[in-house]
């Protein structure tokens, strides 16, 4: 390979970045804030610059995968006149308005500017099932798409620098109700003298073909008639029994009692015999 790369972080996420970017024969330049996080680095093949600014200047692409947007601006204001006419690859965690704030920063700079969202641990990089997320500079994205799917499936959402970072926190948001809905579970059992590990066994095959339902929710969604048949409705939606049980376990029934309240919410404005999916009507307008 001919492209020299330089990685600016070398955390949990930045030293797998990098390692596998060296293994797959990238000329490429490490730095890290503090010292002794590119020994391992440097064994491998990699090259260690003293600067942040001795990194930049070392490479055509840069990547960025520091703490977070304020870390990446510490480090990277200071360098923009350096960074002029080279790519920044930011696989640092934003906000969307971070992302596109970046994206004018970087435009203003005549940096080219691609924004990334990791959707994957550290030990997954370089598998498949490892998905990075990037959106800004479809030019960087193509140029340098080799590179980026070393690290994983790449997928690109359009010149929007902020599309990235919203698709990834919208994905993290299913993640996280599944993972509460989950753990609301083993707390109901868990009284039961059922243990969590017993409970995961049962709940990870079942919450993984409910998954199976997305795409019906998705084309009633898209299709914009909540009416059309073969639909669970939001009557048949009745949580209450649910809501009692855990109420009888002693547990909260925060969890549970919140989506209890988006149904009811449209079974109040007359929508209680159109399907379950209907339930994003109120996620979509603030009660
Ligand atoms: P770590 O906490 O392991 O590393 C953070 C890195 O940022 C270190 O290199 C640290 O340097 C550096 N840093 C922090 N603040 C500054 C600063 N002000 N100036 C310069 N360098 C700074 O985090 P990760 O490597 O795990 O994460 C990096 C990014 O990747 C984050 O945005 C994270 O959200 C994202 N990510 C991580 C995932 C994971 O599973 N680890 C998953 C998906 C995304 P120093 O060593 O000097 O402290």
């Amino acid at each position: 390979h001919s492209v020299q790369v330089s990685v600016l972080g070398l955390g949990a996420m930045g030293s797998v970045l990098a390692a596998a970017l060296i293994e797959a024969g990238y000329p490429t330049t490490v730095w890290n804030r503090s010292p002794g996080k590119a020994d391992d680095l440097v064994a491998l093949g990699g090259k260690a610059a003293a600067t942040a600014g001795d990194a930049v200047r070392d490479s055509q692409v840069v990547i960025a995968c520091l703490l977070d947007d304020a870390s990446v601006h510490e480090v990277l204001d200071p360098l923009t006149g350096d960074l002029a006419g080279r790519a920044l690859i930011n696989v640092t965690t934003t906000t969307p308005a971070q992302s596109r704030e970046s994206a004018v920063w970087a435009a203003d700079a005549g940096i080219a500017y691609l924004d990334g969202g990791i959707m994957a641990v550290p030990h997954m990089i370089g598998r498949p099932e490892s998905s990075i997320l990037y959106s800004g500079s479809a030019e960087v994205f193509h140029e340098h798409r080799a590179l980026l799917d070393l690290w994983g499936t790449s997928t690109y959402f359009g010149e929007d620098a902020g599309l990235a970072s919203l698709y990834d926190l919208a994905l993290l948001s299913g993640m996280y109700v599944m993972f509460a809905g989950f753990l609301h579970g083993a707390a109901m059992v868990a009284p039961a003298g059922i243990t969590a590990t017993e409970f995961a066994k049962a709940a990870a095959p079942w919450l993984t073909a409910m998954t199976g339902g997305f795409e019906g929710y998705a084309a009633v969604i898209d299709g914009g008639d909540y009416t059309v048949e073969g639909q669970q409705s939001l009557e048949f939606s009745d949580l209450t029994h649910i809501v009692a049980a855990s109420a009888d376990q002693g547990i909260s029934t925060e969890v549970i009692s919140m989506v209890q309240q988006l149904i009811q919410r449209q079974i109040d404005a007359g929508h209680g015999k159109e399907g379950f999916a209907r339930i994003i009507e109120s996620i979509k307008q603030p009660a």
